[in-house]
């Protein structure tokens, strides 16, 4: 019997609205909740749907431990469930945050989305998962396991909206918090106010050696690549502490100190992470930089050709002809890629055949298999000579929302707070105006004045962009944070080859250097820059910690 059908339900007259208080003042740091989690759902080694984290403050004798239960907050606006392609996220009529991994592609967007990293992927199913409030049991009229298990009636479950029930008091009389209330998630998970620092991710550092910290070298997400990810995980793990550190005291970050930044964490800080689940790392990794890079080529090949006739005048149908392959070939191995970067590639097709339409994956994927389409009837056009040379400008039109709608996508992965700048789709128009002058000239032998042009004011306006996305202040302090780990960080030497071989040094040899050579050399180098730039603008976000 489903909660709609319930006796209760139906004889209610305002719909559930299922929520948590937590009081982490009881919690005892027992672990129950997560045990009875894992077993009442099969929840895999290395990964957890819920769990305790432990921070102490103070230095002995004069030291505390407290203890912090984090989990899903069924948010009543979930990002994870806008974000997600398949649906494979979704909110029950009784505000539960539920998931169905029949339907989950992998393509971790919700990982991206969720501000509270709540969610993992099992290394069983290579589906997303997390908390879905016991959905099972609460059909039957039961608590989530959880509640049932806590000895000391730490966690709460029920009713937010029912006035009589526990946790509508609580929260009524309580003084409570959600975590993060500027992301505007609206959380149905509520703490009773205590010590803030147990809210917060950045007030407690995670460092490489707090109790099984070690499992990020092996385990939940990374378990396939366990063999290979000891060095690379390291260095994450030491990255995150040096830039905690950074963000704590102020001074600046020296990458070939980052021992030493990790021991003066240890001793400068009052509140010490000493247990907690392992990091998911890097969700997003080569593939989505390449993707966005590959893309930039595909959409701005056509784009710089296609403006090129229409404001010149003029034609060339050997050029469109190389145009229109290169446009298609790049587009496929930005599918490629996208694909690539799946845990479970075999439902690829979902996000066509079984689209949820608010997610900017599959308004993406529309828009480039749309793309793709006019394309490939743009090259038969080219060779069969059919009347089809119209299609030049929904083309132009489809290619710029091509190159644009990633910017969207990533503005959807709210948890990323870098990711939210209001420039980007802007930046990616541009890195596609860009990217298609340079393979327009690399196709054509040589180059003109309006690929050139476009090139030089291109890079201009990039050297702009990033500057202001750089300079400018910043709303979040996560914001900030990535910001000083991308320009002082681990990854600052990539940063600056991408602005200085890929950006300025182009621009001063279009601007001073005569020659076709000299030009099509500068724009390889401006390719060189797009990737690398975007390679730490899509990794180093993923870096602070969300919990
Ligand atoms: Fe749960 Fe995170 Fe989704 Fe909110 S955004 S409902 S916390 S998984």
């Amino acid at each position: 019997m489903s909660v709609r059908e319930s006796d209760e339900y139906t004889t209610r007259i305002v719909p559930m609205n299922y929520g948590f208080v937590i009081d982490n003042r009881k919690c005892i740091g027992c672990h129950a909740c997560t045990v009875a989690c894992k077993s009442e759902h099969d929840v895999a080694l290395g990964v957890n749907r819920t769990s305790v984290k432990y921070i102490e403050h103070g230095v002995f004798p004069d030291s505390v431990r407290e203890f912090f239960i984090q989990r899903c907050n069924h948010c009543e606006a979930a990002p994870c469930v806008e974000i997600c392609p398949t649906s494979a996220l979704y909110t029950r009529a009784d505000g539960i945050v539920d998931f169905d991994n029949r339907r989950c592609i992998g393509c971790k967007s919700c990982m991206q989305a969720c501000p509270y990293d709540a969610l993992y992927i099992d290394p069983v199913t290579n589906t997303s998962a997390k908390c879905n409030y016991c959905a099972h049991r609460v059909d039957r009229g039961r608590e989530p396991a959880c509640v049932v298990i806590c000895p000391v009636e730490a966690i709460i479950s029920g009713d937010l909206d029912d006035p009589d029930s526990t946790i509508a008091t609580i929260v009524a009389r309580e003084s409570v918090v959600v975590r993060k209330p500027e992301k505007d998630t609206y959380p149905n998970l509520f703490y009773v106010k205590n010590d803030s620092s147990l809210l917060s991710s950045s007030a407690s550092p995670r460092r490489k050696d707090y109790l099984w910290s070690e499992q990020a070298t092996g385990v939940g997400h990374y378990a396939k690549y366990a063999a290979e990810l000891p060095a690379v995980d390291e260095r994450d793990l030491l990255v995150r502490p040096a830039l905690e550190s950074d963000a704590g005291d102020g001074t600046a970050l020296n990458p070939g100190a980052i021992d030493k930044v990790v021991r003066e964490n240890e001793e400068n800080r009052t509140s010490r992470r000493v247990y907690d689940i392992p990091s998911k790392g890097i969700l997003w990794g080569w593939e989505v930089p390449a993707y966005i890079w590959t893309k930039a080529i595909a959409t701005g090949t056509f784009l710089v050709f296609y403006l090129w006739q229409m404001l010149t005048g003029e034609t060339n149908p050997a050029l469109e002809l190389k145009a229109l392959i290169a446009t298609l070939i790049f587009l496929g191995l930005t599918g490629g890629l996208l694909v690539a970067d799946l845990n479970r590639p075999d439902r690829f097709l979902y996000v066509l055949l079984r689209p949820q339409w608010s997610s900017w994956l599959v308004r993406g994927a529309y828009l480039i298999a749309g793309f793709g389409f006019v394309a490939t009837l743009l090259l038969l056009n080219n060779l069969m000579g059919w009347p089809l040379q119209w299609l030049a400008v929904p083309g132009i039109i489809l290619s710029v929302l091509g190159a644009a709608y990633t910017a969207f996508l990533f503005a959807q992965a709210r948890g990323r707070d870098l990711w939210q700048s209001p420039l980007s789709s802007l930046h990616m128009v541009v890195h596609s105006l860009i990217a298609g002058a340079t393979t327009i000239m690399i196709l054509n032998g040589g180059s003109s004045a309006f690929e050139v042009g476009i090139l030089r004011y291109g890079l201009f306006t990039n050297v702009i962009l990033i500057t202001l996305e750089v300079m400018v202040p910043h709303a979040t302090t996560d914001a900030h944070k990535a910001v000083k780990l991308m320009t002082r960080g681990y990854y600052s030497g990539i940063f600056y080859a991408g602005m200085v071989v890929g950006n300025l040094v182009p621009l001063v040899m279009i601007s001073l250097v005569e020659g076709d050579h000299y030009r099509i050399m500068a724009g390889v180098f401006a390719l060189l820059g797009i990737f690398l730039t975007e390679f730490v603008r899509v990794r180093v976000p993923q870096l602070i910690p969300l919990s």
